[in-house]
């Protein structure tokens, strides 16, 4: 895909302490393309999320958004810059209902009549949502919150939306929902990043996939390769 770099990783290193934990990865997603981090758990995938979202510093290396470096960028700044992730196990504000949860990811907007048309359009996109529009989100399943943290997210109008192990914990028929959603996303435009165990749906969904291993990119390419690839057949799609 020749479109701008959005989000461009080069020679990230995260450490806890002693621990190296991510050894010196490079990551591209260019506009417009769904790429997905995929790996074993411990892999690292979710500490170089919190590395790009700004949750934790790194030791060497950079992260460069829209062609600037992130380094020492608080948070917030991204937020504001339209890097909007929905966090592994959802976080989804859950004595508030569905309706406040999507205000909520709206904040950083003032545009209210766009605002109201956004969630009626979220509300297209997910009709479980317009169905328990008043419902405290604590009170939904787990597939409900996944949909609710994604159309929440979706309401900040990101530029790069992350997407951090949407399947965890869901039913089967959950999942190819949730996926179903992030296909239908992705064909809108949406540039997205998705860190996800589930390879072979992540890599059907995907434009280009990478692999972590212990730290490090031990394979990347098409998603289409990948899913071909004897390497990631063996390892990660429980094929001999
Ligand atoms: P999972 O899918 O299980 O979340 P992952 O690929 O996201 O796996 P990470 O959570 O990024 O992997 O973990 C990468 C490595 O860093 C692992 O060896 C893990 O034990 C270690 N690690 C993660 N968090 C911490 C922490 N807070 N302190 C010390 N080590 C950590």
């Amino acid at each position: 895909m020749n479109t701008p770099t959005i989000l461009s990783i080069n020679n990230l290193q995260v450490s806890y302490g002693a621990i190296a934990a991510v050894k010196g990865i490079d990551i591209e997603v260019r506009e417009g393309e769904l790429v997905c981090l995929i790996g074993a758990n411990g892999a690292g995938k979710t500490t170089s999320m919190k590395a790009i979202t700004g949750l934790l510093p790194w030791k060497n290396g950079d992260v460069s958004y829209l062609g600037q470096s992130l380094k020492g960028q608080a948070a917030y700044d991204r937020i504001r810059q339209g890097m909007i992730m929905v966090p592994e196990g959802r976080g989804v504000f859950a004595r508030m209902t569905i309706v406040e949860n999507l205000l909520m990811g709206a904040f950083i907007r003032d545009d209210q009549a766009e605002i109201q048309r956004d969630i009626e359009r979220m509300f297209e996109t997910f009709p479980r949502l317009k169905e328990r529009a008043q419902q405290l989100a604590g009170t939904m399943s787990g597939g409900e919150q996944q949909m609710l943290a994604m159309a929440r997210a979706l309401m900040g109008r990101p530029k790069l939306l992350l997407l951090d192990e949407p399947s965890m914990g869901l039913s089967p028929i959950m999942v190819e929902k949730i996926f179903d959603v992030i296909r239908q996303v992705s064909a809108q435009g949406m540039t997205i990043l998705l860190v996800e165990q589930n390879a072979k749906l992540a890599l059907e969904a995907a434009h280009r996939g990478y692999v972590m291993e212990s730290g490090v990119v031990s394979i990347s390419g098409e998603a289409k390769s990948l899913l071909a690839d004897p390497r990631v057949r063996a390892a990660y799609l429980g094929e001999e």
